[in-house]
């Protein structure tokens, strides 16, 4: 079709110039009735031109088109369906953001859009209740001069949203906030709070009443064990009496244990980070660890220490030794007679490791990745003879994160298991030999 149009706006031109070369011929002026018909052409072609112009200059769309013959015409035809077609397309997507707007503004969710220097660009209604933002009035500002809270604002300017980010509300301190933001197009970003009040609260309950309850129980049951042992002493040995007891003994025990394990984990997650400052000289804590697990272990084990002496870990050093202690206790518990473990202590260029690894029963793959819930035990049983309380990983777990660290574990069933706990380098010291 574009083609067509040309060749019959060349063939005019042609015939244009075909009659004034024949006038031009008869009256012996062909030159001349040349030039003019070319110049006249050109005008025609100019004039065209400007009214092109004039009417794109008035913003095409609004106005027809100018009317005009020929190749022109197909020009000014072409460009009036574009651009009929640029504002369809146009009138279908701002439908879809207004659309995509009321289905934010009616959330219950607080969203701001952001522009790529991290001013407000749009807000919905919640962002007032919950973030105290106005739409429009703020619209332009700075968000983080008016989010203004330091841990926030470090947050919304590290880039790094991999985690979502928990902060009270500026409006109403009770409130808590989880923010996540994503960043799309050119570095625009995408901000959303949810007022996780409840979830919290809930969550603060159910902390309070395990502690509390262990706490409850703590003091009877130390009653309760210490006659039990009193009593114990007393049987005559080999008495169906003397076994009650025994048995007690050791349920008892068992029951105490769990208790200060609850009450460890209530610590760990209701306190904030204790004191990190403690220089842990871990070549030290490995000698401990190596009675606690001939203590722990039935049988003969082969314990080999690896360790870094000049190489120490800032922390909290009861946590560190309790954290330490449940692994080698866990590794004398899960191996047999003459199997070994192996205690290491060792760094490169980012981190520091500490590893317990023995040649025991294994883990089958699938129990890994819940190992560290609470409770949870690859073999009940199996938990009832070694006298474990199914909280130890947990409460590593939780030592560690509270150390900006993280438990690592791999196992081969039937082979033996590497536990390892990996400290980021800045958590560690190099004491001068
Ligand atoms: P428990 O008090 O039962 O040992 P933990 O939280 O310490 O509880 O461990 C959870 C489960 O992980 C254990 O029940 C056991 O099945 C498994 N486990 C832990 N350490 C080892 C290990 N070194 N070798 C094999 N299995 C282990």
């Amino acid at each position: 079709m574009p083609l067509q149009g040309w060749k019959t706006e060349l063939a005019r031109f042609g015939l244009l110039l075909g009659i004034a070369a024949f006038f031009g011929l008869i009256l012996d002026f062909l030159l001349w009735f040349l030039f003019g018909t070319a110049l006249a052409y050109a005008l025609w072609s100019l004039n065209q031109l400007r009214q092109l112009n004039r009417w794109l200059y008035r913003g095409a769309g609004r106005d027809e088109p100018p009317e005009a013959a020929g190749l022109w015409g197909q020009v000014f035809d072409t460009l009036s369906q574009i651009q009929r077609e640029t504002q369809k397309v146009n009138a279908r997507l701002q439908a879809d953001i207004e659309h995509l707007r009321a289905s934010f503004a009616s959330m219950a969710d607080a969203v701001v859009m952001l522009s790529p220097d991290g001013s407000i660009e749009w807000a919905n209604r919640a962002a007032h209740t919950l973030l105290g933002l106005r739409h429009p009035d703020d619209n332009g500002r700075l968000l983080v001069n008016l989010l203004r809270a330091p841990d926030f604002i470090a947050y919304f300017e590290s880039w790094d949203y991999g985690e979502r980010f928990q902060m009270a509300s500026p409006v109403n301190g009770q409130v808590r906030l989880s923010v996540s933001v994503s960043v799309f197009g050119r570095d625009n970003r995408l901000l959303f709070a949810r007022d996780i009040t409840r979830t919290v609260q809930l969550e603060q309950m159910r902390k309070d009443f395990v502690a509390n309850v262990s706490h409850e129980l703590r003091t009877p049951l130390t009653v309760i064990n210490g006659y039990v042992e009193m009593l114990a002493d007393q049987a005559e040995a080999d008495t169906p009496a003397a076994r009650a007891f025994e048995q007690m003994t050791s349920q008892s025990r068992r029951m105490q244990n769990l208790i200060n394990d609850l009450m460890t984990l209530s610590r760990l997650e209701s306190l904030p980070s204790g004191r990190q400052d403690d220089l842990v000289a871990v070549n030290g804590l490995m000698e401990g660890l190596r009675e606690e697990i001939a203590a722990a272990a039935t049988g003969e084990r082969t314990v080999e220490v690896h360790c870094d002496e000049t190489l120490r870990l800032m922390g909290d050093s009861k946590e560190i030794q309790s954290a330490f202690s449940n692994l080698a206790v866990n590794a004398a518990r899960y191996t047999r007679d003459g199997d070994t473990i192996t205690l290491r202590w060792y760094a490169d260029r980012d981190h520091a490791y500490f590893e317990v690894e023995d040649t025991g029963i294994g883990i089958e793959p699938q129990h890994l990745p819940r190992l560290t819930e609470r409770f949870y035990r690859v073999d009940q049983s199996r938990a009832t003879t070694t006298g474990g309380t199914g909280l130890g990983l947990a409460i590593v777990k939780h030592i560690l994160i509270r150390h900006h660290g993280e438990l690592r574990i791999r196992s081969n069933p039937g082979k033996g298991s590497r536990f390892t706990c990996i400290f980021p380098i800045s958590a560690t010291q190099r004491r001068d030999v």
